[in-house]
């Protein structure tokens, strides 16, 4: 099922999209009855996606991102890649959906594109046992880790370099008819105005999902909602203000903002 969040005239709800993504007249969503993170129904009450704003597809408590998961990105950057997982946050201020403008940061010379597959928490744990990781994944969307690389690059902690408002677009909705293994063997692609810039294939990350949800669960209670994104593959570069970019992961859909100038 893909379940998104959304507007129609100033109410907000979660839906099932139904139809063909790429067939865009033939989407429509079925609206939810209570909330994805427990029983629900849906109430046979459907409206075409034409008609509604997509909104990010879950707000999280927090934002949980890992660095350096794919090891051609990680050299691209002149990096090693970790032994173990290492994390950062973005916070929930950061989170936008699809068809949100993103502001060019006004402290920033370098806005660069980071494609990344985002895992949703479906329920409360800590200290996830790797063969129980299933149990806790609502199901799995795209993310922009937007990323100011000039500021990363001489701030030692990236809260302003990968938190700042906008920074962590989400969406288009979350596709739960997937098991992990699936999703570890998922082509990855972001392209800007078009163009490809980012392919890679989440089967190239080095800590895989399982690894990474047992990783920071060690430290923190995930609440349902939180997201955990698993790294970028190689290829990031920057935007620019008026440019259009798509993140597209094979089997969930496509994630797509403008940068704009900062009002
Ligand atoms: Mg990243």
């Amino acid at each position: 099922m893909r379940i998104a969040r959304f507007s129609i005239d100033g109410n907000v709800a979660f839906g099932a999209v139904e139809g063909d993504p790429s067939e865009p007249d033939t989407l429509a969503i079925d609206i939810i009855k209570g909330i994805p993170f427990a029983e629900f129904e849906l109430s046979g009450t459907k409206v075409p996606l034409s008609k509604v704003r997509l909104l990010p597809p879950v707000l999280p408590s927090k934002v949980v991102a890992f660095g350096r998961n794919y090891a051609e990105h990680a050299a691209e950057l002149g990096n090693e890649v970790p032994d173990a997982p290492f994390a950062f946050f973005k916070p929930s201020t950061s989170v936008i959906g699809t068809g949100d403008p993103v502001p060019y940061p006004a402290f920033s010379a370098e806005l660069h594109h980071e494609a990344e597959l985002a895992v949703v928490i479906g329920r409360m744990c800590r200290e996830v046992p790797r063969d129980r990781v299933a149990e806790v994944i609502l199901g799995y969307t795209c993310a922009n880790d937007l990323t100011a690389r000039d500021v990363q690059r001489t701030e030692k902690q990236w809260a302003r370099a990968k938190g700042f408002d906008a920074s962590c677009p989400l969406g288009p909705w979350v596709e739960t008819d997937m098991d992990l293994e699936t999703a570890a063997a998922l082509a990855i692609t972001c392209t800007v105005n078009g163009e490809l810039r980012q392919a890679g294939r989440t089967s190239q990350m080095t800590h895989a999902i399982a690894d990474l949800i047992v990783n920071i669960s060690e430290a923190m209670t995930l609440l349902p909602g939180d997201v955990i994104l698993t790294g970028t593959p190689a290829g990031v570069g920057p935007l620019n203000v008026g440019d259009e970019v798509a993140v597209s992961i094979e089997g969930i859909g496509t994630l797509t903002n403008k940068v704009i100038k900062r009002g």
